[in-house]
């Protein structure tokens, strides 16, 4: 059986906060694979400064040559999945006896009540949810009761079954988002260190994000 992460986000630019969160999951979760996985049409925000296409090209520079960081593009094809619980049922389908395990931030596990077809995302995939050492847990009684259920301290188990359990990855949060990120191409500043160097020659020789921020 293999475990298979998969860690979802705009990536609006990837930058260093996602590689380093990605290597975390993939080493403390001991998975064999994490896959970055842009979304195509974010429901609750405004569309994506650069477009798929950049996005992805990004990305793939971004993990190259980093072991065990895979781009997975399923969701930028306008007919693939958009929402991750048909994201996790389309892997289920091409991956039946592995083990999936969507990565999360706490802030994203903390509201995981509100999201569409909740009770559906532990019967497709384990919950890897990543927070700051030391930061709370979630405060809403439901979402405390879904990880009194399936809550694990043992990464191991993650491979004794594909899908359904809930395991915690302590990650010191790089102090860096794709906002701030945008903000600092418009205005003409450094982004060294902050992105792969890699990705930042390629977003040098792009426009997409000198004209104006969002
Ligand atoms: P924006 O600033 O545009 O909101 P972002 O930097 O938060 O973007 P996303 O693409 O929304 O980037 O993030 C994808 C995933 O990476 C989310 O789960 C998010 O919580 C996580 N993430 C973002 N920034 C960091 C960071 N600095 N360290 C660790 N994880 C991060």
């Amino acid at each position: 059986m293999r475990a298979i992460g998969i860690l979802g986000g705009t990536f609006d630019p990837v930058h260093c906060g996602h590689v380093r969160l990605a290597i975390e999951v993939l080493e403390q979760a001991g998975l064999d694979e994490v896959r970055l996985m842009p979304a195509g049409a974010p429901r609750l925000r405004d569309p994506p400064r650069a477009s798929g296409a950049e996005r992805r090209a990004w990305l793939e520079a971004a993990v190259g040559g980093i072991a065990g960081l895979v781009v997975d593009p399923r969701e930028l094809d306008g007919s693939g999945p958009t929402r991750t619980v048909e994201t996790l049922e389309s892997l289920r389908a091409e991956h039946p006896d592995d083990a999936i395990a969507l990565v999360l931030g706490m802030d994203a596990f903390a509201r995981l009540d509100e999201w569409h077809r909740h009770e559906a995302l532990l019967e497709l995939a384990h919950l890897v949810v990543a927070r700051r050492p030391g930061a709370d847990g979630p405060e809403r009684p439901a979402v405390r009761a879904l990880a009194a259920a399936h809550a694990i301290t043992d990464a191991r188990l993650l491979r004794a079954q594909p899908s359904g359990t809930i395991y915690l990855v302590e990650a010191p949060l790089l102090d860096i988002s794709a906002t701030d990120v945008r903000a600092r191409i418009a205005a003409g500043r450094s982004i060294h260190c902050l992105v792969p160097d890699p990705v930042r020659r390629l977003i040098e020789r792009s426009d997409v994000y000198k004209h104006g921020i969002r």
